[in-house]
């Protein structure tokens, strides 16, 4: 028998792919919408190859409210997740308008709906970036959030603002953010993985475009940080462990689990792992070379992130399985599979 069924608004992107796999492996129903704006139509046919089953997938942009309106009346779901924002930093900084409008409009449409519909329960994306250049590490949820360093930071800051006051106001109203730190790596399948358009900005992505050749070298931004190597320490968390703990997060709501009408959680595996070694790890794990060099800082790095994981593994029952060594293999194995050299 189903659980319940949950709307997964950007379920076609990176994170919405895996986590809709997950639901349904733990005997949920999804429905994907997305307007595929910065995803493809076959990350929805991955997800149904996995799980062996027809997901049914809306293409629908979350900005157009008519046509949000129309999933509310066709499908009874429970609770919702909203991954549909843009998340480029330097395109943010660039055109804020579009951030602006694209993440917060989306969002601020879901919870009305929600609410108006009578269905309690939202999950949103948030990131580690809400927490800045903190002072003290790793991170806890009760550390300051630092004001954002671009618009893209901004939304995720305001969307979660606009979570809270909305479960605080609106009686019934449920919702979780979960703050990602580094999600890197794809399902073992590799029949679905993250799909970077253009140049990666991202650091694995780029590392298995090197790789593979398509790029022919990785520069390291900054060798002289205030860390063990030099390099930046970042928090990396496999794409399906992140996955997992969305449905950890939506069984805590749906079963009337939270202590209080909204909630925050840090994703992340609590471990800093610095840029150089995660591009040996890389090699190591894959016997590929990845030409690297060091190049200046990349402005708006912060020097080292990493979240302490307590709370989600008390409250949520959640915490990072997957050594990284296997990570960076799935990382690999979608290179691969994408670019037909298996
Ligand atoms: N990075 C790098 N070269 C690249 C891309 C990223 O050295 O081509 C570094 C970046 O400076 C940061 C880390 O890798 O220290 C993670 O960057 P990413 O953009 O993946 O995530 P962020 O932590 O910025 O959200």
């Amino acid at each position: 028998m189903k659980k319940g069924s949950v709307l997964v608004f950007g379920g076609a992107g990176y994170i919405g792919t895996h986590t809709v796999v997950e639901l349904v492996g733990a005997g949920y129903g999804a429905v994907i919408a997305d307007s595929l704006s910065n995803s493809e139509a076959s990350a929805v046919e991955g997800v149904r190859r996995i799980t062996g089953v027809d997901v049914p997938f809306e293409q629908v942009d979350a900005c157009d409210e008519k046509a949000l309106r129309g999933l509310f009346e066709r499908y009874p779901f429970d609770a919702a997740i909203h991954f549909a924002a843009f998340k480029a930093v330097g395109e943010s900084v660039d055109d804020p308008l579009k951030y602006y409008r694209n993440n917060l409009t989306s969002f601020m449409n879901l919870c009305s709906l929600m609410r108006e519909f009578g269905r309690p329960d939202i999950l949103f994306s948030s990131s580690a970036t809400v927490y800045g250049e903190a002072d003290v590490l790793p991170v806890t949820e009760r550390s300051p959030r630092m004001p954002a360093t671009s618009p893209y930071g901004k939304t995720k800051q305001v969307a979660e603002d606009i979570l809270h006051d909305c479960c605080a106001a609106y009686a019934g109203m449920r919702g979780i953010a979960l703050r990602y730190f580094n999600p890197i790596g794809a399902h073992p399948s590799a029949l679905i993985g993250e799909l970077p358009r253009g140049v990666p900005q991202n650091l694995v992505p780029y590392i298995t475009q090197t790789a593979a050749g398509v790029r022919p070298c990785l520069s390291i931004f900054g060798n002289d940080y205030d860390t063990p190597d030099g390099t930046c320490l970042r928090d990396y968390i496999d794409v399906v462990d992140l996955a997992r703990a969305h449905v950890a997060a939506v069984e805590r709501m749906v079963q009337g689990r939270m202590k209080s009408s909204y909630e925050v959680f840090n994703i992340g595996t609590g471990r800093p792992v610095s840029v150089l070694e995660l591009v040996e790890g890389f090699e190591k794990a894959n016997s590929v070379e990845v030409p690297h060099k060091f190049a200046p800082r990349r402005a708006g790095d912060v020097p080292a992130v990493w979240a302490d994981t307590e709370l989600a593994a008390k409250e949520l029952g959640w915490q990072a399985e997957r050594p990284l060594e296997e990570t960076l293999r799935t990382a690999w194995a979608w290179e691969k599979h994408l670019r037909g050299m298996e």
